[in-house]
This record gives structure tokens, sequence and C-alpha cells, in this order.
């Protein structure tokens, strides 16, 4: 269950948590922002404020993001939590080689060791090293970054900034460094293309360091690794070097609660209804899972890895495809499991009434907008 605190009680009520923590005092309740409180402490703290408190603890169920908010600070202080892979996305200029890098590491790292290959192409992909999993987004580019950043999904640990040798610094390395920085991701630099023949890789890197990307041998933090994606040539000294960032991250989840994760991307499929392609991030999520995506609900019918094959379980940064939703969720879509599949139908069709609502309010914004302007 996920218990309220304070801090949710002042964001239903609009009010400051360290006003809700006073009025507690002042009602006999000793209590903190961040502990749970009973059913009875938020009654009371509602009717202080002429507020229902059944329906509003209600409303608060259906604000998944808050939900997703809290499981994962939860599982950040768990006592069980376990190391667990890296994700990562290639970012960099048009043409400098990310779908190149991208579809190598899929072909000579997924594929070749898994018998019948890949069969399909979902959102992401794990690739191994010395058997140790990192988790790649399949989609280059900045606007699913920007995307899922806005919508306060942040599924990617380890940017890997390709920058070709014989090109250098261009406008959309740039972005990508600023993208990165911004949402406090550490950048892994790549330096591509080393096979062409006008691949320069020393002035590529003075170029990166006026963007205060320094390698370690001029005294920065910032690894630095020249490959080919063409060849091949250092692409595991990459990996390698992703494990070792990984590492000095410590990235951990705790895989023993029930799953949050984030949708990476959705569609419709004509034989199996809708397909969602989704990253597990903390919790284990298990196939019969009640669940809510975004404005959707279900329950996990099928459940598939990256590799084709039909999993009964996801562990974090597993990514997986699932089936058994009402309708295709959005991408960045949050997921949060539910005990039962009643409470997630009512969330879930709440969430999408609500969604509707506010789309009609904007609809009308719009045209009368419009309506000023063209007059
Ligand atoms: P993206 O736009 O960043 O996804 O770039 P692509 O992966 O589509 O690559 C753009 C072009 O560069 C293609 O013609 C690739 O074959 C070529 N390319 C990519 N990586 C390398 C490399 O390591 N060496 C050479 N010589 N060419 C590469
Ligand atoms: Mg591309």
């Amino acid at each position: 269950e996920v218990g309220m605190n304070a801090q949710d009680l002042g964001k239903l009520l609009h009010r400051e948590p360290a006003e809700i923590v006073k009025k507690l005092f002042m009602l006999g309740v000793m209590t903190n922002q961040n502990q749970s409180l009973d059913k009875d402490a938020i009654e009371l703290v509602a009717a202080e404020y002429g507020i229902d408190a059944q329906e509003k603890v209600h409303e608060d169920i259906s604000d998944i993001d808050s939900m997703y908010d809290k499981l994962m600070d939860e599982s950040k202080q768990s006592k069980h939590q376990v190391k667990r892979p890296p994700v990562v996305t290639i970012m960099g200029h048009v043409d400098h080689g990310k779908t190149t890098l991208l579809d190598r590491l899929r072909h000579t790292h997924v594929s070749a060791h898994e018998a019948g290959g890949i069969t399909q192409k979902i959102g992401a992909y794990q690739v191994r090293i010395d058997d140790k999993p990192i988790t790649f987004l399949d989609t280059p580019g900045h606007a699913a970054f920007s995307n899922m950043r806005e919508r306060g999904a942040e599924v990617t640990d380890i940017v890997i900034l390709v920058v070709a040798a014989d090109d250098g610094v261009m406008p959309q390395t740039i972005e990508a460094i600023d993208h990165a920085k911004s949402a406090k991701v550490p950048i892994i630099v790549a330096i591509n293309k080393m096979d062409a023949p006008g691949a320069n890789p020393a002035h590529v890197t003075e170029q990166l360091m006026k963007y205060n990307l320094i390698p370690e041998n001029y005294g920065g933090e910032t690894i630095f690794v020249n490959i080919s994606a063409k060849t091949g040539e250092n692409v595991d000294e990459l990996l390698q070097m992703i494990l070792l960032q990984a590492d000095v991250m410590e990235l951990k989840a705790d895989p023993t609660q029930k799953a949050i994760g984030t949708v990476i991307e959705a569609h419709l499929s004509r034989g199996r209804g809708p397909v969602a392609d989704l990253l597990v991030q903390q919790g284990t999520l298990h196939t019969g899972d009640p669940i809510v995506v975004g404005n959707r609900f279900g329950r996990v019918r099928v459940m598939t890895n990256d590799r084709g094959r039909q999993v009964e379980k996801a562990t974090p940064s597993m990514p997986v495809e699932i089936t058994g939703l009402n309708d295709v969720p959005e991408s960045a879509d949050k997921i949060v499991v539910f005990d039962d599949e009643k409470t997630a139908r009512s969330v879930g069709e709440q969430r999408a009434q609500a969604a509707l609502q506010h789309a009609r309010e904007n609809v009308q914004h719009v045209t009368l907008d419009n309506l000023f302007d063209t007059m």
C-alpha cells in the first residue's frame, strides 16, 4: 500500500507541507513531512480545511505520477537494493554514426549469441559484455530524450555522445551536451569514424574541452573512447567504459517491490491489440499484474523480452513488450502496479476521463485564440 504523508496531503490541499505538519501537531498528531499518515489523521486534517477526505484520498490514488515518484523514493531507500544494469541513450549530430553504432551493438552483441537471433524491434534492448547487461534505448536523437524529460521521465543513466572524428563538434553535438547536462546525466564521449581518412580525434577532443568535457589524461573526469561503429574497432572498449561509469554511479534498484516503469513507445497491433514497450525501473513486473499505464489500464497479459521470448517477469532496467492494456498509451507514460484489477480499471478510467475533459478545454481555448488571431 502507498501511504500518504504530510507532503502529499499538502499537495492535495494546496497547502505547504509545514502547515500540514503544524496542523497535525495542533490536533495531537506528531509527524514529519515524510512519515506516512493513518486514515484518521488524514480525515482530521481534511476536515479542518472543510474537505471530504474520502473523495480526496481517492483522487490521490489516481495521481499516477506522485505514486510513481513515491515508489521511486521508497525503493531508493530500501534495504533490498541490488545493482542494476545502466540505461544508455546515444546522442550526437546527424550522420555521426548513432544508428550504425546501435545496429552494430544489436547485431554483434545481441543476436549473434542468441539462438534464433533478433525477431523484433522493441524500443530498447540489452547488450551483454562479460555477461553484464547494458540497456540501450533504441531511439537515438534528441527529440525522444527531450520528450521523455519534458514529461518527467528520467530513464537514461548515461549518454553516449557520438562525434565523428572527421567532422568534429556540430550544432546537434552541442545540443546533446546541453540536454545531458541539464538532465544531470553523465556523458561518455565516443569519437566515431576512426577508420575514416580525415579522422582527427585530437582536434575533436580539443573542441569538446571547450564544453567542459575533459578527458582523464587532461585532468578531467569524462571518459573518451575512439571507436569505429563501421568496423567495430574499440566498441567492446566503449561497453567496458559504460560498465565502469555505471559502477561509479552505483546504480541500484529494489527488485522485491511492485514494479514501476516508463513507456518507451507503444502502438496498436492488429492481432494483439495495444502493445507497449516499457522499461522496468524498480521492482519486478509479473505476468498478470494489474497495471495503470498513463491513462490506460489492464493486466499484463503477454510479456516478451528484447529477444522475442516470452517471459513471466521483468526485473529493473529490463526492457519488455507487454500486451493486455485497454488502449494504446503514450511514450513517457508512467507504469504503476495495483493490488487488484478493479482498482486499476477505475483509476485508469478516471484518468482517461480527466484527460478527455482537459483536451476538450484545450480545444476550446485554441479555437477561441484562433478566432481572435484571424479577426
Ligand atoms: P546517424 O545519423 O548519427 O544515425 O548516423 P548513421 O549511423 O546513419 O551514419 C551516417 C553515415 O556514416 C552512414 O553512411 C554510415 O555508414 C557512416 N558511418 C557510421 N559510422 C561510421 C564509421 O565508424 N566509420 C565510417 N567510415 N563511416 C561510418
Ligand atoms: Mg540515425
